[in-house]
């Protein structure tokens, strides 16, 4: 019997209809697909009866890697790592289709990782990854709703995101304390070029260092005010951080590296 590990954020997937759900958000037959966290390979299952080509998978825990091992042998390849000290470019040769049902702070800090390292060179045709639901709200927000903000702007500028669909805690044992929701994401091909991820995200954190204000002060903090800038780019100072369009926070990076 299996104990689920709290510090590992293990909430299994039981779910008949959630697991068919999830592998039928895509096609993978003859496919190369990775799954982050397998734990006791509920979801590898429904994985392997899609016939992918080649199924490796990346498991923390040594006891669910020794159990996954005995499970399927060597109809998948089994990596027992950290999923944040793995280069995914230097696995595969080909584009692959990632699964995750991973802890959720996991998720959110692996999706930016994956964000902010991609170049022009995707690694991946698709993303079919589980957020807590709060988290998911946050990564689909448009402008001009509340939950946007700098994970929603990160996210939309590499990524074009879907949500499949919500998940009640009583699909997952142990249940989480929290609702989950599943997105789906695809890489956007011509997503606007920005030299350094790092001056997206100093953006982002200037503009939106105090979401009830308007953006004037921090407007003139990155730009003194510039009043070229702020023709070219046609912003009204007297707006939100969340009343910008997401073009706009690309393009406000793009003045600050013509500094
Ligand atoms: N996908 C399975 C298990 C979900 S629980 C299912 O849906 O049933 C989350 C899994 O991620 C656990 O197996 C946990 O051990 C694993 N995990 C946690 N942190 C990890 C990390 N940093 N790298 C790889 N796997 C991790």
């Amino acid at each position: 019997m299996i104990r689920a590990k709290k510090s590992l954020g293990q909430n299994f997937l039981i779910d008949k209809q959630i697991l068919e759900k999830i592998v039928n958000c895509v096609e993978i037959k003859n496919k190369t697909v990775l799954e982050i966290g397998p734990g006791t390979g509920n979801l590898t299952k429904y994985i392997l009866n899609k016939n992918p080509k080649k199924l490796t998978v990346i498991e923390k825990d040594n006891i669910l890697a020794i159990n996954l091992k005995r499970l399927f042998n060597t109809k998948i390849n089994i990596i027992n790592n950290d999923i944040l000290n793995i280069d995914e470019k230097l696995l595969f040769n080909e584009k692959i289709t990632v699964f995750g049902n991973l802890p959720y702070n996991i998720s959110t800090e692996i999706l930016s990782k994956w964000i902010i390292n991609l170049k022009n060179d995707f690694w991946f045709e698709n993303l079919v990854l589980m957020f807590q639901k709060e988290v998911a709200d946050r990564i689909i927000a448009n402008y001009n709703n509340s939950n946007y903000g700098r994970l929603s702007i990160l996210a939309n500028w590499k990524l074009i995101i879907k949500k499949i669909c919500d998940i009640k805690p009583n699909s997952f044992m142990p249940k989480p304390k929290i609702d989950s929701s599943l997105l789906f994401f695809t890489p956007r091909k011509d997503f606007y070029k920005i030299n350094n991820p790092k001056n997206l995200e100093k953006i982002t954190r200037v503009f939106f260092s105090n979401r009830r204000k308007m953006i004037k002060k921090p407007f003139n903090q990155i730009f003194n005010g510039d009043p070229r800038i702020l023709e070219k780019i046609n912003i009204d100072l007297n707006l939100r951080p969340q009343n910008l369009n997401f073009e706009t926070y690309y393009k406000l990076t793009e003045e600050y590296e013509n500094l």
